[in-house]
């Protein structure tokens, strides 16, 4: 299997990615919230013991933060305010970690934009 970095340098943004897929229920996932517009569901590819991905429902252009626009303000804040619902939701008291990777030097790997939230180990400094 290709290494997140491998994976991450191949990738190209589309019109619609696997979260699609996952959004419209094609593929499951282990939801851990659910609203009108956002979306949280356990990654794959765990990197921690709590590993979740949050992203909003309607991509509206919001391939990653570089395509960020004045317009996607509100949905930038409401992923970032669920992710530290979800943090408490998980029982990560004594932090967490937040990611947002954008582009391939960034290593994103799918251009449907995304919060991952990963805890319930001590992170280090500086990522990798
Ligand atoms: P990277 O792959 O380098 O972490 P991203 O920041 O774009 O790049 O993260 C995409 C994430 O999506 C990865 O952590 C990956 O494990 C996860 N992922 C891919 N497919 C699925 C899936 N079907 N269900 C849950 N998570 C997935």
């Amino acid at each position: 299997m290709a290494s997140e970095k491998e994976a991450a340098l191949a990738a190209v943004p589309s019109p619609t990615t696997i979260f699609d897929k996952i959004i419209n229920k094609e593929i499951p996932a282990k939801v851990v919230f659910e609203d009108d517009q956002v979306l949280a569901f356990r990654d794959i590819q765990p990197q921690a013991p709590t590993h979740i991905l949050i992203i909003p429902k309607n991509k509206d252009g919001l391939t990653g933060l570089a395509a960020a626009e004045e317009k996607h303000c509100e949905i930038l804040g409401r992923l970032l305010y669920t992710a530290k619902l979800i943090a408490k939701q998980e029982g990560l008291n004594d932090g967490f970690r937040i990611v947002i990777n954008d582009g391939p030097s960034g290593c994103q790997s799918v251009y449907h934009i995304h919060v991952h939230l990963l805890g319930g180990r001590q992170m280090n400094w500086p990522p990798g």
